[in-house]
């Protein structure tokens, strides 16, 4: 049966601020700090519960050299144990444990941190991206931290299979529970990146992970201010490849944005909204 899981809490599992406040949400001072955050969601399914990414860990808290000083000099996360998913599930009355399965946008550091505090779960994604973050290039040795699989995680790898979603590939993950998965392969930002679809009672949420930053890059007319474009056009393995996938997010937020909501992982606006 497909339906929506019975509940989708969104959580901030990791907090980033950088400083260039005027260049990367388009307001502030030029040294200003801003803050982003790392949007992962919890879905309460009948049979357990489902946390689609995962942003920063307890280690990482415990030894965020781990994590390299480039990254934690430029991007400044605040990482506070608080913020971890595995504290986030607890607050909300649940036990690590419950946590069956884990969905991935994909292996950056800012997404992967928190898998070893649930060496149990079974951990979602396409094929090519664990590929890569198991044998990455020079590029790729700052973005895929070894530490945040070292447990062995049970990872369960997915690959596009012909079917379709609002003219998208998309990849049915958990058949025969009681909520609506899928991948909906994004790749630029990193090879194997994924958004992630999720059933809700009025029409779908699509996590996007980094597929935009800005929630302006898929309004219309698009906008984005100039340090965070700069920023993921630093980060990207594909830019043409990034561009285009985002065009089509913002012409699928244009024409079914009554259905489709979109998010993204470090746009702080989206948790603000409401939640
Ligand atoms: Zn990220």
């Amino acid at each position: 049966m497909n339906t929506a899981p019975r509940a989708i809490h969104h959580l901030n599992c990791g907090t980033m601020c950088p400083r260039g406040a005027r260049m990367l949400a388009g307001e502030g001072g030029l040294l200003a700090t801003t803050r982003l955050v790392c949007h992962c969601l919890l879905l309460e399914g009948a049979e357990g519960l489902v946390l689609i990414d995962t942003g920063f860990g307890l280690d990482d808290v415990r030894k965020p050299q781990q994590l390299g000083r480039a990254f934690t000099t430029a991007i400044r996360p605040q990482l506070d144990a608080a913020e971890t998913a595995v504290s986030r599930v607890r607050e909300l009355g649940f036990q690590p444990g419950d946590v069956r399965h884990i969905v991935t946008t994909h292996l950056d550091l800012d997404h992967a941190g928190g898998l070893p505090d649930f060496p149990d779960a079974e951990v979602h994604l396409l094929g090519l991206e664990l590929q890569t973050a198991m044998r990455p290039g020079w590029r790729e040795r700052q973005r895929y931290i070894a530490a945040h699989w070292a447990h062995g995680p049970h990872w369960v790898e997915h690959d596009v299979d012909g079917e379709q979603w609002y003219g998208f590939d998309s990849v049915r993950i958990l058949p025969g529970s009681d909520g609506e998965i899928l991948l909906i392969p994004l790749p630029g930002h990193t090879l194997g990146h994924t958004g992630v679809a999720v059933r809700q009672p009025d029409g779908w949420l699509l996590h996007c992970g980094d597929a935009y930053f800005h929630h302006g890059e898929v309004q219309t007319p698009p906008h984005c201010p100039p340090g965070l474009s700069a920023f993921q056009a630093l980060n990207q393995v594909d830019g043409a490849v990034r561009r285009e996938n985002r065009e089509r997010l913002r012409e699928l937020a244009q024409r079914h944005g009554d259905d489709v909501e979109l998010i993204c992982s470090h746009d702080a606006s989206y948790l603000a909204a409401g939640r």
